[in-house]
């Protein structure tokens, strides 16, 4: 499928029919200097003569029908938009509610978004009955967990006017991170990633198993590293300095921040690397400083990242910089051999990325950690998602996500489970036990009957009795309960209760006193062979689940799997852990890979089944 990727800047529009599949553009145009009188369009289709001071819709008008028919076949129109504020997390269709939508979130990018949406609105008038789809660049950074979004302002200060981490460059980040695990043969899922974007604009993304977990931009596109006139990260208390010592206004500080610094303040020379890297090597002192702040800020964030994600597998460069620059990748990738990080300095100084070898390798052979240098191409994923929106794209924004099942969480309370003998002392002789509701593993169920559980300090009543009987009686409580009753149990796998404490057990029929059998029941997940075979598990291995809960990232770790065919698949957690973890019942959790597969952190002997 070909889709039209429009890209509006404050000046200038970038105009290309892509296809969504192999990123291949059919034609394109580029417009600069838009809204002056000088309006300039370049590309592979020739277009009439624009008017003096054409705006964004003006030259849209002009440029679109002539590129649609140039390259048929148009089935969307993806639009770039920066962004997208709390509310679009993922690419969307454009209606009305959505222009509003974006509308109203601009006072967060007001150089960016209204350009955005004024070729939004152009190309909708121009080209009606073709479906639009926004893909933001913030939206890829939706699942920065909360630790991570958070400045330390006064709380509600902050949420009255947005203020918190977006990150930006979510589109390369994204395309970068899935083209490196492509090219090294893994599954997305299973890599921690760095990316690291370094074009005029910069910035560096933890992708954690698929996920952006931390990114170096933050509200705007300020923080983080230096870039080509942007200082990146500042200490707010230099900022006010300068503002009172210079009587700066806002507009002269954010002018200062925006235009004049990063490596054209350090140099005095130039925002472009190029230029930097040429009289560096003439031995102009303040390129050689500018290039050296550059390479350590991004070094910095890199060491940073691999903290966060508690290691990396692969570390990407790309952008203008990070896909051209060998002397830039060789000043980032010094002395990461600490990291399992071995550069090649051959292979980076020979490295060229070409249209048929958009990935290629610098780290040495022994290095764990693999340096990638990737060929980014924002307008091939913005097609590619804006088609999967429109539903005929091949590509889905995840597409390996929908292969591999996700495992239901069920909440297991506190429950008893009773021998025959036991029913009958605690409900009366010949007593069998009621089943008031099945359970989801197939022939268990929630009785009618409950019971008063005794411990040394207090009582809990009306916990339930499961069906049908079993060989031992036993009790499963979470860690909240034994505090309360006054008994401190083990974390047991059901029907290991050896050597476990007992308790008293009251029923309408009288008392039972256990020697042993109260546990805090072991998380676990059933499933069936057929299950175990697809996740890559055996019976007894212990793994973790991902639990993706909004805005809170959540690793159940020590998980033990166990295996049965008559089992349905389910994890099994209690009620403690599930209000730790704000768990609804049956959300959704996922096996946390390693290389493709289910990490299993050891194999536990003598589970039952
Ligand atoms: P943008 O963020 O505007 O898309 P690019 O990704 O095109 O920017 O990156 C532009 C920057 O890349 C330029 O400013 C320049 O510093 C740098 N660059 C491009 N080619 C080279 C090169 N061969 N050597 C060093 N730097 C380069």
């Amino acid at each position: 499928m070909h889709v039209l990727v429009i890209n509006c800047g404050s000046s200038s529009i970038k105009a290309e029919v892509v296809d969504a599949d192999t990123g291949a553009a059919a034609a394109g145009l580029l417009a600069e200097r838009v809204g002056t009188d000088g309006v300039e369009v370049t590309g592979t289709v020739a277009i009439p003569a624009l008017p003096a001071g054409a705006d964004h819709a003006a030259v849209l008008a002009a440029v679109l029908p002539a590129l649609l028919a140039a390259a048929p076949g148009v089935g969307a129109v993806g639009h770039r938009v920066v962004h997208g504020g709390g509310r679009f997390t993922e690419p969307t269709h454009i209606d009305d509610d959505v222009v509003a939508g974006i509308e109203a979130v601009s006072p967060l990018a007001p150089l960016h978004n209204p350009p955005n949406l004024a070729g939004i609105r152009a190309a909708r008038a121009i080209l009606p009955d073709l479906p639009h789809v926004a893909v933001f660049d913030t939206a890829f950074h939706a699942t920065l967990p909360r630790r991570a979004r958070h400045y330390a302002l006064p709380a509600e200060l902050a949420d009255r006017h947005g203020v918190r981490r977006y990150g930006f460059h979510g589109t390369s980040h994204a395309y970068v991170a899935r083209r490196a695990a492509a090219w090294l043969g893994e599954d997305p899922r299973a890599l921690r990633i760095i990316t690291c974007h370094l074009g005029n604009g910069a910035s560096v993304c933890a992708v954690e198993y698929g996920r952006s977990v931390e990114t170096s931009m933050g509200m705007t596109p300020l923080e983080g590293l230096v870039m080509g006139t942007r200082s990146g990260d500042l200490d707010p208390g230099a900022l006010l300095a300068l503002m009172r010592a210079e009587g700066l206004d806002v507009d002269a500080a954010d002018r200062l921040l925006n235009k004049q610094s990063g490596l054209l303040g350090l140099s005095g020379v130039s925002h472009d690397l190029r230029d930097i890297e040429a009289r560096a090597a003439e031995g102009d002192e303040r390129c050689r400083l500018a290039i050296q702040v550059y390479a350590h800020r991004v070094r910095r964030y890199i060491g940073a990242y691999a903290a966060v994600m508690g290691g990396v597998d692969a570390i990407v460069f790309t952008a203008g910089i990070g896909e051209n620059s060998a002397l830039m990748r060789d000043r980032i990738a010094q002395r990461m051999e600490w990291l399992g990080a071995h550069l090649d300095p051959d292979a980076n100084r020979a490295l060229r990325l070409t249209d048929d070898a958009p990935v290629a390798a610098l780290s040495a052979a022994h290095s764990r950690v693999r340096l990638l240098a990737v060929r980014t191409d924002e307008q091939h994923e913005i097609a590619r998602q804006a088609a999967a929106v429109v539903g005929t794209g091949s590509a889905a924004p995840a597409p390996a996500a929908a292969e591999t099942p996700t495992i239901p969480i069920a909440i297991s309370a506190r429950h008893v489970h009773l021998t025959q003998e036991a029913v009958e002392a605690l409900f009366g002789p010949g007593h069998t036990l009621t089943p008031r509701n099945p359970l989801s593993q197939p022939g268990q169920f929630a009785c009618e009957e409950t019971l008063t559980v005794h411990g040394p300090k207090r009582s809990i009543e009306r916990v339930r009795v499961l069906g049908p009987v079993r060989p031992a009686c036993q009790v499963e409580v979470s860690r909240t309960d034994e505090f309360f009753l006054g008994i401190d149990a083990p974390v047991r796998m059901s029907g290991n209760v050896a050597n476990s404490p007992g308790c008293v057990l009251e029923g309408p029929a009288g008392r039972l006193t256990l020697e042993e059998g109260l546990i805090c029941a072991w998380r676990h997940i059933h499933m069936t062979p057929a299950d175990a075979e697809l996740f890559g598990v055996a019976h007894g291995d212990v793994v973790e689940v991902a639990v993706d809960s909004a805005g809170r990232d959540l690793v159940f770790g020590d998980v033990v799997v166990r295996v049965k065919d008559s089992y349905a698949l389910e994890m099994h957690v209690d009620t403690d852990e599930a209000n730790a973890a704000e768990l609804q019942d049956l959300q959704p959790g996922m096996l946390v890979p390693t290389q493709g597969r289910a990490r299993v952190l050891r194999r536990q002997r003598g589970i039952s089944g």
